[in-house]
């Protein structure tokens, strides 16, 4: 079997929307790589005394809509193809919910669980210096993404600040709040994808007895959990990188997110059977979201999913392969770029607070990322319809007949 390539991945999907609408093949041929990708290696003073040297990477993919835009991720298993494929759907996905941005992202091949708090700090530090040239409010944004949060947000707006010299808080988000880091920011991701699940639930015509099953419990899934767990909806299976805790009669998610804080996981949780982690999908959940890692449902076992509805919080979770099963099948998939992008919404409306100086309550925030995440929604539904495709290729066309249109607008074309 062929390895996985998120970046292999990401050029199959272009040259399948490619033919749902007819792009010409110059525009094509943009698309198809970044505009820019850094790599970049610094030394990291670790608390031993001895230097470690870690390396990063920064993929601009096109800023024909506004600045890059996207995350920074922090992971042992960061590599060029993947931080290009992310890049690319950050592009498309900022292009879905209609923000004034382009498509960026960022990573540091590292394992966070082996640093200590300072060391982290240091990365985080160095990082920052490493590709401080490429960023800036008005170039390219980073943000929170895997293994990254809004206190590493803070050490980085910190480094940035103090080599320019002046305050530039529009320069990442995701920031804490007391540095101008806008309110709903930490959940935004998590609730712009329920507010999809929502209207994807209508029209296939779900109930709210129907049962969920998470794939990551990292910061999205959790917050989505605890979401739909409050609207009453049954979560009987959730899995993390040690396994999954499975309970078909509903697991309490405010207790679970206890048992993860105190033990780091979500397995030996009690009164609830301990699986491997693949198990979590296998269960008759009718709504399964993956909130993980790329590669999550693959050909080896897209044939064992039952759910209705796929709402997809992590990025790129279903190869090519496995999206074309599913769609056989019948089962409704809202795809990552339109699903998450409830994160990079917020993300711009903190940016938009930082220009102003100006703050919003938790309510206008919120209001705001509701008509983002229902209009996009719409949108999608409507390409969708147009095309007769599936809602995948329903965002693809949105997105990149934006793209599209900006670069043209451009004369770029
Ligand atoms: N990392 C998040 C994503 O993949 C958020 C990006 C941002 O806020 O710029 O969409």
């Amino acid at each position: 079997m062929k390895k996985y390539n998120a970046f292999e991945n990401v050029q199959e999907q272009l040259k399948e929307i490619k033919e749902i609408i007819g792009l010409e093949d110059n525009i094509f041929e943009q698309l198809l790589k970044p505009q820019k990708m850094l790599e970049v290696s610094f030394p990291v003073k670790m608390d031993n005394g001895k230097i470690e040297v870690f390396t990063g990477y920064r993929s601009q993919y096109n800023d024909a809509r506004g600045p890059y835009k996207g995350g920074i991720r922090f992971h042992k298993k960061v590599n060029v193809d993947e931080v290009k494929a992310l890049s690319a759907w950050m592009t498309w996905k900022t292009a879905v919910v209609n923000i004034p941005l382009g498509g960026g992202k960022g990573g540091v091949v590292v394992d966070v669980k082996k640093l200590s708090e300072a060391e982290l700090e240091r990365v985080a530090r160095g990082y920052i210096r490493a590709i401080q040239k490429i960023v800036g409010h008005d170039i390219d944004i980073p943000a929170p993404d895997i293994y990254t949060d809004s206190k590493i947000m803070g050490w980085m707006l910190d480094e940035y600040e103090m080599m320019a010299g002046r305050h530039m808080s529009g320069m990442i988000t995701g920031k804490p709040l007391n540095l101008g880091g806008s309110k709903a920011r930490g959940f935004a991701t998590a609730q712009g994808a329920a507010y999809t699940l929502d209207l994807a639930v209508d029209k296939i015509g779900l109930d709210k007895n129907s049962t969920v099953a998470f794939n990551g419990f990292g910061n999205a899934g959790a917050n989505l959990a605890k979401i739909l767990f409050d609207k009453g909806y049954k979560i009987i299976a959730v899995s993390d990188s040690k396994g999954s805790t499975v309970n078909c009669m509903g697991i309490d998610i405010d207790d679970l997110i206890k048992h993860k804080k105190t033990t780091g996981s979500v397995v030996d949780y009690k009164g609830s059977e301990t699986l491997s982690g693949q198990h979590c999908m296998e269960q008759d959940a009718d709504i399964l979201i993956p909130a993980a890692l790329e590669d999550y449902v693959n050909e080896k076992n897209v044939e064992s999913i039952k759910a209705k509805l796929i709402v997809e919080l992590a990025n790129g979770p279903i190869t090519n392969h496995a999206d074309k099963i599913l769609n056989k099948k019948g089962v409704l998939i809202v795809p990552d770029i339109l699903a998450n992008a409830g994160g990079v919404a917020v993300s711009y409306l903190e940016q938009v607070q930082n220009a102003y100086a100006l703050y919003w309550t938790e309510e206008e925030v919120l209001g705001r990322l509701k008509e983002i995440m229902e209009t996009a929604f719409e949108e999608v539904w409507q390409e969708k319809e147009n095309y007769q495709t599936s809602m995948r290729m329903g965002a693809y066309a949105l997105g990149v007949k934006r793209v599209a249109q900006a670069m043209r607008d451009r004369g770029k074309s």
